[in-house]
């Protein structure tokens, strides 16, 4: 068996910087449940993002449903929710009892479309909340997104699990609307194993999401609980890898990129092959690299062919007005999210990746093309 070309895998730093902060949280005993690494990961994350206070939670998923809560999303409340995404952007809204509309994407980043957004709002004037995501680490058309949701005074939640690294005209997503979450999902571009953070300016509102993180317990010496509590925080020993792994979050970016460029020098001349788009004011993480078939090689053939030679790759996000559990919501068209799921491939975009394995890749998806 030929070795495994991963997607996206774990890559801990070659200095063993993880392994220092674990250590530290072990000698000092603050394995759980806070500590150091916890409130420095915080700082240090909130700094590298450009954001005032971090909360370390989890998971991404927990940081989102916690953004909705702190943007006050309740029973029966609508949230905008881009449909191409992966569903743990639009589960905590069914967590909070609300109701997601899905809203199309754009070619041009392949993100939500300000123009559906726009529709969406002319068919639903009275939204709690807007879901932006900003998928494999593509950003978002981030001002004209915010220009409408400013219009409709409505709450922004920017789902920036995939785009830790990438800069919108030069700010960091994450930071554009009144919440930003992070996630470190072994499969992300920086990764603790698990765990997620919520990122905000508003300091009241993240020390309250701490709050609800830890069960909700008052200021007492007996356990008195006023809210509805969650388990969500993040351990000591969790965030010592978050802080490891920040350090050398800048390298995996480059190497991210190095990835994409080889493939598009490599592959750009086939017929049918388009790549992700590259807008000037996106400074992408590359986290995925991913492209567009539109000629007669499909992207089953390639994942297939891939498969067969021991090699991960994955077809673009299935759109959640697609999915059996969302289909009853209902969604705001453009006629574009099923194009990309049809038609979109993800590549191999491991960091640990050789330029041997790139060109392994790459041959194999060649040799598709040779009659
Ligand atoms: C990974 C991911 C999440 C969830 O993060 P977890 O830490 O795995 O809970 C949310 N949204 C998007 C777009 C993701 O890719």
């Amino acid at each position: 068996m030929k070795e495994r070309i991963f997607l996206s895998s774990p890559h801990m730093s070659d200095e063993g910087y993880e392994q220092k902060f674990v250590k530290e949280a072990f000698d000092t005993n603050w394995i759980a449940p806070l500590g150091e690494n916890v409130n420095e990961f915080e700082r240090e994350l909130a700094e590298k993002v450009g954001s005032k206070s971090a909360a370390a939670l989890s998971s991404g998923t927990a940081a989102i449903h916690l953004a909705l809560k702190a943007a006050d999303v309740g029973e029966g409340d609508i949230v905008f929710c881009p449909t191409l995404t992966f569903s743990a952007t639009a589960n905590p809204i069914i967590y909070q009892n609300a109701t997601p509309v899905f809203i199309d994407s754009d070619y041009k980043t392949w993100n939500m479309s300000p123009e559906a957004l726009e529709e969406a709002f002319e068919k639903y004037p009275k939204v709690k909340a807007v879901i932006v995501v900003h998928l494999y680490g593509l950003s978002a058309d981030m001002d004209k997104i915010m220009e409408v949701c400013k219009k409709h005074n409505v709450a922004v939640i920017e789902d920036a699990a995939e785009s830790l690294g990438t800069y919108y005209k030069g700010k960091h997503t994450g930071t554009f609307g009144d919440y930003g979450i992070f996630s470190f999902n072994g499969n992300k571009i920086i990764t603790t194993s698990g765990g997620g953070m919520l990122v905000s300016d508003n300091e009241e509102r993240v020390a309250k999401t701490r709050f609800w993180a830890t069960q909700s317990r008052d200021k007492a010496r007996h356990y008195q609980h006023s809210e509805l509590g969650f388990n969500y925080r993040m351990s000591n020993v969790v965030a010592g890898i978050g802080r490891g792994q920040l350090k050398v979050l800048d390298q995996r970016v480059e190497k991210k990129r190095y990835i994409y460029e080889y493939y598009k020098r490599e592959l750009s001349g086939l017929e049918g092959i388009t790549f992700m788009p590259n807008n000037k004011w996106d400074e992408p993480n590359y986290w995925l690299s991913a492209i567009i078939l539109s000629g007669k090689v499909k992207p089953i053939d390639v994942i297939k062919a891939l498969e067969s030679e021991n090699i991960e790759s994955r077809p673009v996000w299935k759109p959640m007005h697609m999915q059996p559990f969302f289909k009853k919501y209902d969604f705001v068209s453009e006629g574009v999210s099923e194009k990309l799921f049809e038609k979109g491939i993800c590549l191999p975009s491991d960091t640990k990746m050789t330029n041997m394995d790139l060109g392994r890749v790459v041959n194999i998806i060649k040799e598709l093309w040779v009659e």
